[in-house]
């Protein structure tokens, strides 16, 4: 059974220019054990999707699903309450936003320790102490040098990279059974970075804690993750094991991710322009007819004009009426989304 299966999310957001579709028809679904990454650019709905399974939504969404389940419980069916302690102990979170993320008026080390389980094996006494010492451990492992002393300190006083590391520090050591991890590098040194990815890796193999990696970079992802989705516009554009959807994207938008990608074996002379498709990505509220990347598409044709559905052949989905190294969809083999 799947850890977490959503299928056709739609969130749509209120705003001052009316009413739009932020994600539309979202299906995914991750297994025990897998690390899924989910890569797109800013505003393509990545950290819309990662607060709607987490339920925490903005004020202004309204959230609709087929089904959103979390090992066999549909998530849409339970209170705000038992959603609320899910949060607590089953799923954890790694924000974008680590400063605004944590609380300033409470220590880093406090912070820590109440979002880790108790080890009931202890005589009472000690659980405090345990937790103490665990706390340390986790931030030296995540790369905070001076644990001791960052244990004692408040948000505010620490650097955004060391508040990413407190978070990410906060988040493993709930022991949860899915990570969400939406861009858990952002401003960190490159070493550091290594050393983060290599932590939720370990995780993942020694503790089996699935992990919903979310990033715009797909040469990162595709270092770390068994599966992958990605995303345009607030659509699924094209998801698979990563190792064949980096050998043979069926998808426009994903090759034109990975043509993005440099060529470090061949570098490039001064100032060459990169392979990146035309235009940028549409405002919510003028989104294109048919299929989201039609303006900008490459193979586009007449067809595209209308949206084309998600199309499921063996273990890979995509939509797009005409994919590379594929056949598309007949009518009949369409999987509507
Ligand atoms: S449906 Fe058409 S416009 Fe959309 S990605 Fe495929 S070829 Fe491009």
């Amino acid at each position: 059974m799947p850890l977490l299966d959503i299928r056709n999310l739609t969130i749509e957001l209120n705003t001052p220019h009316g009413r739009v579709k932020a994600v539309e028809r979202v299906s995914l679904t991750i297994n025990p054990g897998e690390i899924h990454g989910l890569v797109g650019e800013s505003g393509s709905g990545r950290s819309l999707l990662a607060r709607a399974i987490l339920g925490i939504p903005g004020h202004n969404w309204t959230i609709q699903a087929d089904r959103m389940m979390w090992e066999g419980q549909n998530l849409m069916d339970m209170t705000s309450k038992e959603r609320r302690a899910l949060m607590g102990s089953e799923m954890a979170m790694i924000f974008q936003d680590p400063i605004s993320s944590l609380d300033p008026t409470i220590s880093v080390g406090v912070q820590i320790i109440e979002a880790m389980p108790e080890n009931r094996t202890l005589p009472w006494w000690k659980r405090e102490k345990d937790k103490r010492v665990k706390a340390q451990q986790w931030l030296h492992k995540v790369g905070v040098k001076d644990a001791q002393k960052v244990m004692g300190s408040y948000p505010w006083e620490l650097s955004d990279g060391e508040c990413q590391k407190v978070m990410i520090a906060i988040a493993v050591a709930n022991q949860p059974k899915l990570l969400i991890a939406d861009e858990p590098t952002n401003s960190m040194e490159v070493r550091t970075q290594a050393q983060i990815f290599r932590l939720l890796s370990k995780l993942n193999q020694l503790q089996n804690v699935s992990i919903l990696l979310i990033s715009h970079e797909l040469e990162t992802l595709s270092q770390w993750c068994d599966r992958l989705s990605v995303m345009y516009s607030g659509q699924i554009m094209e998801s698979g094991p990563t190792s064949e959807l980096i050998a043979q994207p069926y998808h426009p938008y994903t090759k034109a991710l990975l043509d993005n990608i440099p060529d470090y074996s061949n570098p490039e002379h001064h100032k060459t322009m990169m392979n990146t498709l035309p235009g940028s990505a549409p405002a919510l509220q003028h989104l294109p007819i048919g299929c989201r990347l039609g303006p900008r598409c490459p193979q586009a044709q007449k067809l595209c004009v209308n949206q084309p559905n998600l199309c499921h052949q063996k273990d890979r989905y995509f939509a797009c009426h005409f994919p590379y190294h594929n056949e598309p969809c007949n009518d009949e083999s369409l999987t509507k989304s």
